[in-house]
């Protein structure tokens, strides 16, 4: 029944407003019922009424009660006011002239009269305000305003008092109504008002969902309307750039892979189809075409393990070991093992290594690691510069190792992006070093360092050399 955002709202604005108004109601009913204040209008028409009444009667002269001229007024006072206008003898308090003739009520007393002293009303102390109940059981609102001609009578103005309903009706009911109206239409306006700001982007969001399932995937939506959908709107954005930006990477890797296999391929191919056509004639022609061919499929298979090691890694399927490693000790077998490398280049490879809080981890991958990071180090350093590995406590549960180099450094705008799947900073120098970098090393040395619950961060200047400094946890004793 209330499928639109907008019927929902207009339906909640009328169940507030119509609970409010008969809060209000009930209360100015009670109000109505107990307070006196209903008999007030119909109190000041008969003081009114008898005011000019009496002003008549003095301009009349009338000094006698059995005069007819006072009759005729009285009843033609009752007739065109809608009152009943009684006159009693001041002694007896005894009905000596009823203006309803049908229902006369000449000869019965007027006592027991319940007097308003409480009302503010224009009195003088014989004034006469309040309710009467006749023997008949009908209740009647008299006002009574002493006459100084006739000190021997009374003459009462009377109605019928009014119900608590037919107050309410008379004074309650139209501005009730009217201020429900108003509300109502109120609410409409404001139902429309906010399922239009709300309904408008969410079809909007429809929409670009929809072109965004088809595989359109450059999709912004403007961010307006509440807070709400505007937060909604920005994670839909936030998902969009996400995913443009995953489908690059995928077009992005899948256009290295087939480029860093193809210059291996063709160059096996190359190589080996010269030996079948016994273009290589010489056994020194054969041993270089030979290792080649040898070089380059290492090279391929370097570089597809990596691919799949970080395949493994991302899609969590890699199996770390947990053991216990001392890292003091496993960097310094790192430094033993790439000594010879750094002295072959005339490199000063140094060592400082404390004692260190063990770590949980795979020792393997550790040793990965660090001699990957240190081959980094022996690559872009020139000939009698240095390297330097080191390892310290940090903090109270953190192991830091340093990979320090002198080397040629690496500008600020690119630091940020060396640890991409594929990202070389100078490619044509990685490969001119003698060892060819496939820019996935550093991908894979973030991979398992997260993988251990640490992570990693490169410091680095042009010129002076650069810093890969990685955190990893203690071991929980
Ligand atoms: P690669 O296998 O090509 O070496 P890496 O992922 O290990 O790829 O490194 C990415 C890039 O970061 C490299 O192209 C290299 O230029 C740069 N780089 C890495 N380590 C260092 C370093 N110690 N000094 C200068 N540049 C470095």
């Amino acid at each position: 029944m209330f499928r639109t955002l907008r019927s929902r709202l207009l339906f909640s604005y009328l169940v507030v407003i119509f609970v409010m108004l008969l809060g209000v109601a009930v209360a100015l009913g009670v109000f109505a019922t107990l307070s006196t204040v209903r008999f007030l209008p119909v109190l000041q028409n008969l003081a009114v009424i008898s005011q000019s009444n009496r002003r008549d009667l003095l301009q009349m002269n009338v000094t006698d009660l059995r005069n007819g001229a006072l009759e005729r007024l009285l009843n033609e006072t009752a007739e065109d006011n809608h009152v009943r206008i009684f006159v009693t003898s001041a002694a007896a308090n005894e009905i000596i002239y009823d203006s309803n003739s049908d229902n006369n009520w000449v000869g019965d007393t007027v006592d027991d009269i319940i007097r308003f002293e409480q009302l503010q009303f224009p009195l003088d102390s014989r004034s006469i305000v309040g309710r009467f109940h006749h023997t008949n059981g009908s209740a009647w609102l008299l006002y009574s305003q002493p006459t100084n001609l006739f000190d021997r009578i009374n003459i009462f103005y009377a109605r019928r008092e009014p119900t608590p309903s037919a107050f309410f009706q008379q004074f309650f009911l139209r501005p009730l109504i009217g201020a429900g109206s108003i509300a109502a239409v109120i609410a409409f306006l404001l139902a429309l008002w906010i399922a239009r700001s709300v309904a408008r982007p969410l079809q909007q969001m429809a929409d670009a969902t929809e072109a965004f399932a088809k595989g359109e995937f450059e999709q912004e939506l403007p961010l307006h309307g509440p807070e709400e959908v505007r937060r909604v709107a920005t994670s839909f954005n936030r998902m969009a750039t996400q995913v443009q930006a995953g489908q690059q990477a995928q077009r992005d890797f899948v256009a290295n892979v087939s480029h860093d296999l193809k210059t291996p391929i063709t160059s096996v191919r190359g190589w080996s189809q010269a030996l079948l056509d016994g273009m290589v004639a010489t056994p020194e022609e054969k041993e270089r075409a030979a290792s080649v061919i040898y070089n380059e499929a290492e090279r391929m298979d370097r570089m597809v393990t990596q691919l799949l090691d970080l395949a493994r890694l991302e899609s969590g399927e890699f199996q770390l070991t947990h053991q216990t490693v001392d890292l003091e000790q496993l960097v310094t077998g790192v430094h033993s093992s790439l000594l010879p490398r750094a002295q072959e280049k005339n490199i000063d490879l140094r060592l400082e290594a404390q004692p260190v809080p063990s770590v949980k981890g795979d020792p393997d991958r550790l040793i990965q690691v660090f001699a990957n990071l240190v081959d980094n180090g022996l690559t872009h350093v020139s000939s009698g510069g240095w390297v330097k590995i080191s390892a310290r406590p940090f903090g109270m549960n953190e192991v830091e190792v340093t990979v320090q180099d002198n080397g040629s450094g690496i500008a600020e705008d690119e630091l940020s992006r060396i640890f991409e799947r594929f990202y070389q900073v100078d490619k044509s120098r990685s490969r001119g070093n003698g060892r060819s970098g496939s820019g996935l090393g550093l991908a894979i040395v973030r991979e398992l360092i997260e993988a251990h619950n640490g992570h990693i961060q490169a410091q680095s200047q042009v010129g002076v050399g650069s810093a890969f400094i990685v955190h990893l946890p203690i071991e929980d004793k």
